[in-house]
C-alpha cells in the first residue's frame, strides 16, 4: 500500500490591458514581437513600472480563497540565465508574497465524471502555501533548424498559486483544477483558457509506504496545459514510481516531462542540487503598501461558486446537482438568473429547460452560449406560455427548437403555428362525448374499476383534436362524463 502526495503549481496569465511593468498590450495571437518595449525586451537601463491592477486582482484572488494578505509587500529579482529571458532575471516574489495560506475547496462534479461515484474523501479541502505576482517569459518556438523567440508574452502579470502537497490521486488534481479555475472565472481575474496557455500547471509528485511519515522523493512534471493531462500524466508518474520503489530502487530528484501521444513522462534534467536564483529585492521597484488596492479588491468581491451553489439549493429549491452544474458553469448561472429575472417561471422547471434543454441544443449545434440566439428572456417568455396551459409541454420542445434555429420570439411562433390549446371547454365537451360513444369497451372498463383506462380515452381526445386540447381539461371532462353516465 503506497500513499500519494501531490502538490500543484499553477502559473496564470491575470486579465490585464498592459503588462506588469510595461504599457504594452496584452494580447494573444498578435503577430510575433510586435507588442513589445526597451522594457519587456530587458533592454539595459530601461525601468519598470508596476501594475496596479495586476495586483489588485491577485489579492482579489486571495480574498476568494480565503488567504492571508500582506499589508507590505515587495519585488525580488530571481536570477537565472534563459533565452526567453534576456536581462537574466525574472522580477517575482521571493519572502513576501501578496497573499498566503488559503484553500481550494473540491466539490463532487469538480471530479472527472468517470470518479464522481468514488470520491475518497467528499467535501475536502486543498491548503494553499501562497500567492505571488510575476511576469510571464518570453514563448521559444522550436523549428527544424532553429528557434524562434517572441517577446509578446514576455512581461504579461503572471500569478503563482502554490498548493501545499494534500492532494492524494490524480483524481483530486483533475478537481482541483477544476474547482480553481472556476474561481479564477468568477472572479474575473483571468480567462483561465488552457489552450492559449492562460493556466500552467506544474506537479511535484511523490510516493511512500503507508506508514511512513517522511514525504517520498519529489518529482516535477513540468507545464502541463491541460486538466485531462494533468490526470493522465499524473497516474502514469504514480504507478511508474510504485514499481521503481517496490522493485527496490531508488528514485532520484528530477524533473520530467509529459508526452501526450506517448501517454507517458519522460526525463528532461536531474536536479544534482537546489537552484540558487540568488534572490534579491529589486532596487528598481518600490515596496507596496497594499491598503488601497485590498479595498479596491474588496470590492469587487463576487458571489462565490459555494455560496451560489448553497443559495441555488435554498432559496430556489433547486435538487443539489441541478444547483451544483449551473454554479459550476458561470455564463450558464448568469443566463439561468437573467431568465429569472425576466419573467415568473418556476425556478426549478427553468433549471430544467436550461440544463437539458438549452445545453442539448447547445451540444447538438456545437455552439457556445455566447452565441446562442435565444436570449434569457426569450426563454423566460415561452415558459410563460406554457404554464398558461397555451401549449403542451411537447409543443414547448417544438417551439424553443425553432426559437433556437430562428431566434424568434415564442409568442409568434405559437400564433404562425396555430398551437393555441383548445382549452374552449365547450368544443372539449363535444370532443370527449364523440370518444366517450365511440369507446364503449373502454368505457365499461373504467367503470369496472381499471382507472388507467381514462388515459387511453385522454389519449383519444388529443388524437381527435390534433394535439391541441389541452389535456388536464380534457382529463377533467371526460372524468366527469364518465361518473355522470354511471
Ligand atoms: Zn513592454
Ligand atoms: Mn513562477
Amino acid at each position: 500500500m503506497y500513499l500519494v502526495s501531490i502538490g500543484l503549481e499553477v502559473h496564470v496569465q491575470l486579465r490585464t490591458r498592459s503588462k506588469m511593468f510595461c504599457a504594452c498590450a496584452v494580447e494573444y495571437g498578435a503577430e510575433p514581437n510586435t507588442r513589445t518595449c526597451p522594457v519587456c525586451l530587458g533592454l539595459p537601463g530601461a525601468l519598470p513600472v508596476m501594475n496596479g491592477e495586476a495586483i489588485k486582482l491577485t489579492l482579489l484572488t486571495g480574498l476568494m480563497l480565503g488567504c492571508r494578505l500582506a499589508s507590505f509587500s515587495k519585488f525580488d529579482r530571481k536570477n537565472y540565465f534563459y533565452p526567453d529571458m534576456p536581462k537574466n532575471y525574472q522580477i517575482s516574489q521571493y519572502d513576501l508574497p501578496f497573499c498566503s495560506g488559503g484553500a481550494v475547496e473540491l466539490y463532487d462534479l469538480a471530479y472527472p465524471k468517470d470518479a464522481q461515484k468514488r470520491i475518497a474523501q467528499p467535501g475536502k479541502s486543498i491548503r494553499l502555501t501562497r500567492i505571488h505576482l510575476e511576469e510571464d517569459v518570453a514563448k521559444s518556438t522550436h523549428f527544424e533548424t532553429g528557434s524562434g523567440i517572441d517577446f509578446n508574452r514576455a512581461g504579461t502579470p503572471l500569478m503563482e498559486i502554490v498548493s501545499e502537497p494534500d492532494i492524494a490521486s490524480p483524481e483530486e488534481a483533475f478537481a482541483y483544477l477544476t474547482s480553481l479555475k472556476q474561481t479564477l472565472l468568477y472572479g474575473g481575474v483571468s480567462d483561465a483558457d488552457m489552450e492559449k496557455g492562460q493556466l500552467r500547471c506544474d506537479c511535484n509528485v511523490s510516493v511512500r509506504p503507508a506508514g511512513q511519515e517522511q514525504l517520498g522523493t519529489k518529482i516535477e512534471i513540468k507545464n502541463m496545459n491541460t486538466i485531462s493531462g494533468v490526470r493522465r500524466a499524473l497516474a502514469y508518474e504514480i504507478e511508474r514510481q510504485i514499481e521503481e520503489v517496490s522493485a527496490g530502487r531508488t528514485l532520484q530528484q528530477e524533473t520530467r516531462g509529459w508526452d501526450d501521444a506517448a501517454g507517458a513522462t519522460y526525463v528532461m534534467r536531474v536536479k544534482e542540487s537546489a537552484h540558487d536564483y540568488r534572490y534579491f529585492p529589486d532596487p528598481d521597484l518600490p515596496p507596496v503598501d497594499t491598503t488601497a488596492l485590498r479595498a479596491a479588491a474588496e470590492a469587487l468581491l463576487p458571489e462565490l461558486p459555494g455560496a451560489k451553489r448553497r443559495r441555488y439549493e435554498e432559496s430556489l429549491g433547486l435538487s443539489t446537482y441541478d444547483a451544483t452544474t449551473l454554479a459550476s458553469d458561470l455564463s450558464l448561472s448568469r443566463y439561468f438568473e437573467g431568465a429569472l429575472a425576466a419573467g415568473q417561471a418556476k425556478p426549478k422547471a427553468l433549471a430544467n429547460w436550461v440544463l437539458n434543454d438549452l445545453n442539448a441544443a447547445l451540444a447538438a449545434a456545437e455552439q457556445p452560449l455566447t452565441e446562442c440566439r435565444v436570449q434569457p428572456a426569450a426563454l423566460a417568455g415561452l415558459l410563460a406560455i406554457l404554464e398558461s396551459g397555451q401549449i403542451n409541454g411537447k409543443q414547448a420542445k417544438e417551439v424553443f427548437a425553432e426559437m433556437f434555429a430562428s431566434g424568434r420570439e415564442a409568442a409568434a411562433i405559437v400564433q404562425e403555428r396555430g398551437l393555441e390549446q383548445v382549452s374552449d371547454t365547450g368544443a372539449l365537451e363535444q370532443l370527449c362525448a364523440e370518444v366517450v360513444a365511440a369507446n364503449p369497451k373502454v368505457v365499461a372498463d373504467f367503470r369496472g374499476g381499471n382507472a388507467a383506462a381514462l388515459n387511453f380515452l385522454k389519449g383519444q381526445v388529443m388524437k381527435l383534436s390534433k394535439g391541441k386540447a389541452n389535456p388536464a381539461i380534457a382529463g377533467e371532462i371526460l372524468a366527469r362524463q364518465l361518473a355522470a353516465g354511471a
